[in-house]
């Protein structure tokens, strides 16, 4: 089965790195995937998600939750400001703080509820105009801010370029992120997640490679 195959190989790409067997998160994304392909891997025992929209996430999550104790839910896709709210009740983590007004926003929201998820700033390693992503030029300047407002996160996440070799991206993101004392380092997908294992990615997240191709109608 896939999760298990994806498993060996991460635990090997672990190994090559001379790194610890199980020091890297996998989150299973399970966006868009239909429900029972999600129970088989539950069923598995695995209980790291990742989701891309925070409303289809609410539509699911919660009963999933009530039946496999110990869930813990990942947001890796854009995140509108006016559904913060509802991420914070939601996620444990957050992958995708990459603008001032959503860190203003965080910040109020953690003032009224004393928590908040962990948090990852998003990184543009590939600097296209159409991703959403600190630019590496406004990195040290964005987390200067998100201290200001007492918000502290814990890495950095990126998203290299379709079709380019990730590894640049892998190393500069962890570069980056040993710049500015961060530990965490959420990279690698299907395609490339040993290479970004080989890079110090202390979260990956896999979609396809576990669940099957995605068909995209939702949501
Ligand atoms: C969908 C998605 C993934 C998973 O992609 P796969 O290629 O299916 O592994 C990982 N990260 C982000 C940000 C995604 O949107």
């Amino acid at each position: 089965m896939a999760l298990t195959d994806i498993l060996a190989r991460l635990r090997s790409a672990e190994t090559a790195a001379g790194r610890a067997e199980g020091s890297v998160t996998l989150i299973a994304v399970s966006k868009v995937q239909p429900p029972e392909r999600v129970e088989a891997v539950l069923e598995q025992g695995h209980r790291v998600f990742g989701e891309n929209y925070v409303q289809e996430a609410a539509g699911k999550w919660p009963a999933w939750r009530d039946r496999f104790p110990g869930v813990a839910l990942h947001m890796i896709g854009p995140l509108q400001t006016n559904k913060a709210r509802l991420a914070v009740d939601l996620f444990d983590a957050i992958h995708t703080l990459d603008r001032p007004s959503l860190a203003a926003k965080l910040a109020s929201l953690a003032q009224a509820r004393g928590s908040l998820p962990q948090l990852f700033v998003q990184v543009n390693t590939g600097e296209e105009p159409q991703k959403a992503g600190v630019l590496p030029a406004d990195l040290t300047a964005f987390l200067r801010d998100c201290r200001a407002l007492d918000l502290t996160p814990i890495g950095l996440m990126c998203i290299p370029p379709e079709g380019e070799d990730s590894t640049p991206h892998f190393a500069m993101l962890a570069r980056m992120a040993a710049d500015h004392g961060l530990s965490g380092l959420s990279m690698g997908m299907s395609s490339d997640f040993e290479a970004a294992v080989a890079h110090g990615a202390t979260h990956i997240r896999v979609g396809s490679a576990i669940f099957g191709a995605r068909s995209y109608s939702a949501p």
